[in-house]
């Protein structure tokens, strides 16, 4: 069998501290978290590593609380989790309406934020979310914590600025004003990869974060700009259709992706006034 672990070497770290020790002194390895996106490559034989860094017993990594003024989620939080935190619930809802979309039952109690994020996929329907929230992604090494903003986190294509010796840690979300708004367009309810996802902020100057419409999730600064300026939304559509850059593939066609944002941007608008 393809997927058999067996031949492959799987390290157990006890602790975070152990885990990037492992990560510096016995690299390169891949990180294990819930092992959703990991295991769909193991069965098409499309994975070409052999040494992997199993997180998933690492229960600190878990952990969402407050920091003081902000929500710290860990990067191994699953799914189900974060539907169930009030914290979450009450200060990013957009998040556990996000996380309600994704996969099925199964899914949602071993898929991790960490794993969406660090995985880079722009269909990641966790991405616009955090992209809209402005979060900050903690990275750690054995030797030092580095914060980076959401936005520089993706480069290119399925590309992060993870170094092969960090780990993410966790996601700082800092306060969201304004009215929040999340939709994913898929084929089905559910177990469907996006189509298109946004999510956004109605604020003075609000924030729209777009998934499956470019290379990498794409916060619309220009349409956003438009429309803190009083643009008509008949403007910003026709400005939002210039930023998305969407591609014809299995999921879906660009005509279609682009009928949608501009949808989706009109009923943002619309359901936030
Ligand atoms: C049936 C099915 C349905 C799905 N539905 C959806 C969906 O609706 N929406 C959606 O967005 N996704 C979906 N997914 C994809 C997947 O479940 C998510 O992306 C999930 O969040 C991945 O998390 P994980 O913990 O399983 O990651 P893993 O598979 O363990 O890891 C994914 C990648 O991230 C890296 N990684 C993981 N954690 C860390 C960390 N802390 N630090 C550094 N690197 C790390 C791994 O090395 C790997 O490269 C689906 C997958 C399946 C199989």
């Amino acid at each position: 069998m393809r997927t058999a672990i067996s031949s492959l070497t799987l390290l157990e770290p006890r602790s975070l501290r152990e885990a990037l020790v492992m990560l510096r002194d016995e690299g390169p390895l891949t990180p294990l978290a819930g092992c959703t996106d990991v295991y769909v490559n193991f069965n098409f034989g499309t994975l070409p590593q052999k040494r992997f860094l199993n997180l998933w017993p690492l229960e600190p990594l878990r952990k969402i609380g407050m920091r003081g003024g902000v929500l710290s989620i860990g990067a191994l939080a699953t799914y189900a989790l974060l539907i169930a935190s009030t914290l979450v619930r009450r200060r990013l809802p957009i998040l556990a309406a996000a996380s309600r979309e994704i996969g099925g039952a199964q899914i949602q109690n071993r898929g991790t934020i960490g794993g969406n994020v660090a995985n880079a996929s722009p269909a990641g329907d966790t991405l616009p979310v955090l992209a809209a929230a402005e979060a900050v992604l903690v990275l750690r090494s054995a030797s030092a914590v580095r914060r980076v903003p959401f936005r520089s986190f993706y480069p290119a294509y399925r590309s992060t600025v993870m170094r092969p010796d960090e780990l993410l840690v966790s996601i700082e979300i800092p306060p969201v004003a304004g009215r929040q708004w999340f939709r994913k367009v898929g084929t089905r309810a559910a177990q469907a990869i996006s189509k298109v996802v946004m999510a956004a902020v109605r604020a003075p100057e609000p924030r729209i974060a777009l998934g499956s419409v470019a290379p990498t999730v794409l916060r619309a600064v220009r349409t956003e700009r438009a429309l803190a300026s009083g643009a008509s939304i008949e403007e910003a559509r026709r400005i939002l259709m210039e930023e998305i850059q969407p591609i014809d593939d299995l999921r879906s066609t660009a005509a279609y992706r682009r009928q949608v944002c501009g949808n989706l941007l009109e009923r943002f608008w619309k359901e936030t006034a």
